[in-house]
């Protein structure tokens, strides 16, 4: 049977600890099990800017792990696609971590990888992770601009190769989410909602919430991080999806979980048309729209975004080599936030 806790903290670090010690999930596992370590690094940007996973939690696991016996344990990721890995461990002070507790860290990117079905849906996932005796994610409960919320089930983006996550965003991201995670087993997962973005996968509007939760079932874990964005799981359509699938259930809603936040879809009016976008080309085009602070701008264009325009001929400004066929576009894939936001700027 599933279960969740949850701390509300000011120190996600004895947080981490005090959930451990209360769910003791390690009693049973041999002491020569390897054991992965996924946070969410997904741009170069500290925890502060509620973009990625504070390192104070990775660190309690570790301490535990140590403490319990257990040595072969890694941290593993992939960052999005355009930003590197390797620098996010620096930035968000993996590195750290890795050099004082001798944790090795692996660039997923350098992975070769296997290809798994389920349900229909093939993909391919990082091999090393397919090797994993215990998955432990280490999620951001936080806003995303396309699926709304993201937590423990769309982590394991950073599982699977660049091109995969390509593809993910031009089937819609829902049904491959879903289906993702009806190939990789998460044994645990431990939710950083310390310091979150309630609107932005990329970070950079950050709210304290003051919660570190644990669960042993990512659809639970997703619909606790959904209603404390403010939003019923059902809302969320990869977990309706996980749900019809039978992979778990959903957090109770009268547990206290009153939404601490809800996302600001607010983009001023702006008419923006967004099928099947990348997650970082999306985001830079937000980005851009906040550095513009667009309130009293009247854009003469429709904009549009995304994969489903590709060699599509029509009127309106593109974002991104996809929509190459718009009156006027921006070139990239993805196109920087600043070359947006410079193109934008002069237009409106
Ligand atoms: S242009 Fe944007 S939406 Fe299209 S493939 Fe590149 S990153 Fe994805």
């Amino acid at each position: 049977m599933s279960c969740l806790y949850f701390e509300n903290t000011d120190d996600p670090f004895q947080a981490t600890r005090i959930l451990l010690n209360r769910m003791k999930p390690f009693d049973a596992l041999s002491r020569k099990s390897k054991i992965i370590l996924k946070p969410n690094l997904v741009v170069s940007k500290p925890s502060s800017s509620g973009a990625t996973t504070d390192p104070r939690i990775a660190e309690a696991v570790i301490v535990y792990l140590k403490d319990l016996g257990f040595s072969n344990i890694s941290i593993r990721e992939s960052s999005w696609i355009g930003d590197d890995t390797k620098k996010a461990f620096k930035v968000c002070g993996y590195v750290e971590l890795s050099e004082k507790y001798g944790i090795p860290l692996f660039d997923l990117k350098g992975d070769t990888a296997v290809e798994m079905e389920f349900n229909g849906f093939k993909t391919s996932i990082f091999k090393s992770i397919s090797e994993a005796d215990y998955l432990i994610n280490l999620p951001l409960i936080k806003g995303h601009c396309q699926t709304k919320i993201t937590c423990a089930l769309k982590n394991l983006k950073g599982c699977i190769p660049d091109s995969e996550k390509r593809r993910f965003h031009s089937e819609g991201l829902h049904r491959p989410i879903a289906c993702l995670n009806g190939m990789i087993k998460q044994n645990l997962i431990i939710a950083d909602g310390f310091i979150t973005d309630p609107g932005f996968e990329e970070g950079g509007n950050p709210k304290q919430m003051g919660i570190i939760a644990i669960s042993d079932d990512p659809v639970m874990m997703d619909s606790f991080a959904a209603f404390k964005l403010g939003f019923h799981p059902d809302e969320i359509k990869y977990l309706k999806l996980c749900r019809e699938y039978g992979f778990g259930t959903y957090y109770r809603e009268n547990s206290g979980n009153d939404p601490i936040v809800r996302a600001d879809e607010n983009l001023n009016n702006i008419r923006i048309h967004q099928e099947n976008a990348c997650s970082n080309c999306y985001s830079n085009l937000l980005s851009a729209l906040k550095k513009i602070n667009s309130g009293n701008h009247e854009f003469r264009e429709d904009i549009y975004i995304g994969q489903s325009y590709k060699g599509k001929t029509f009127s309106g400004t593109g974002i991104g080599d996809c929509c190459k066929g718009a009156s006027h576009f921006i070139p990239g894939c993805p196109p920087s936030t600043d070359d947006i936001y410079m193109y934008l700027a002069d237009k409106k």
